[in-house]
């Protein structure tokens, strides 16, 4: 597989993704193949428009302008899946959620309910670490107006399934907003769990088991933590720890800092 500038394997197609996706060993290779992609065009014009143009107050850093990789150990028992990377968030900073509003809140919850060593998440190199939880995006590049295409969402899907894989402790599942519980159903069903039809509705606190190769997983609903619905009320921090606190309880792991208060909210 040809390499680009920076090391990373470069795909081209949704066959490659397919392909590479499936023939990954673990997650440090499945993380540098995601950071290669280049298959849906127009999201790799949007990302790296974006990185190069940059926004006024981050002019001076130099962007990430790639596909976003997951985050979290390979012996996680949670995963929480996002929507995308946001343009000057994870497609800034190279890191799921990091880097915007939308990470200062998941970050936070995450550390309150036990699965983060520290309640932000600034950086590459911050000193963060999750425990017990894996973070992903369903589509890995940064979309324009937080808005990837049905085909840019299944281009995507092979990654997401092969994170998922190559994680054999995983036993629940947080989904983050409908866009996330759309795109992990097709997923789980290449993965062999039985799904119940019809498919049970997106909603907050919405809770579903499914069985498969590997015995049961639970899937969490959570409203996402988009501004839209962190800043009008919508979600709340007790309705995440909520969600959170049920996954850890499923899993049985996390509960370290339940209690306590994550950093001041603006
Ligand atoms: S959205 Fe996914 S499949 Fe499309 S270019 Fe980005 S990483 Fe590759």
């Amino acid at each position: 597989m040809a390499a680009d500038a920076q090391g990373f394997p470069v795909t081209r197609s949704p066959a490659g993704v397919a392909r590479s996706a499936r023939a990954a060993r673990d997650l440090a290779v499945l993380d540098a193949r995601v950071s290669g992609c280049r298959a849906c065009p127009r999201l790799v014009a949007w990302r790296e428009e974006v990185a190069r143009v940059k926004r006024a107050s981050f002019r001076d850093e130099d962007y990430w302008g790639r596909p976003v990789p997951g985050l979290g150990p390979a012996d996680a028992r949670i995963a929480v899946v996002g929507l995308a990377p946001a343009a000057h968030g994870g497609n800034r900073t190279g890191r799921v959620f990091t880097g915007d509003r939308s990470g200062d809140w998941i970050f936070a919850a995450l550390w309150r309910a036990g699965l983060a060593s520290q309640p932000t998440s600034t950086h590459v190199g911050d000193g963060l670490e999750l425990t017990g939880v894996r973070v992903a995006a369903a589509v890995r590049c940064a979309p324009p107006d937080n808005a990837p295409t049905p085909a840019e969402r299944d281009t995507c899907s092979p990654w997401l399934a092969r994170e998922l894989a190559l994680l054999p402790d995983l036993r629940v599942a947080v989904v983050l907003g409908g866009f996330g519980w759309t795109a992990l159903w097709p997923v789980l069903a290449g993965a062999g769990y039985a799904l119940p039809r019809p498919r049970p509705a997106f909603g907050h606190g919405v809770e579903v088991t499914v069985s498969g190769p590997r015995g049961e997983l639970t899937l969490l609903g959570s409203y996402h933590v988009s501004q839209q619905n962190t800043f009008t009320g919508r979600l709340t921090e007790p309705m995440l720890d909520a969600v959170l606190a049920r996954a850890t309880e499923l899993a049985g792991t996390g509960g370290a800092h339940q209690g306590e208060s994550g950093p001041p909210r603006p």
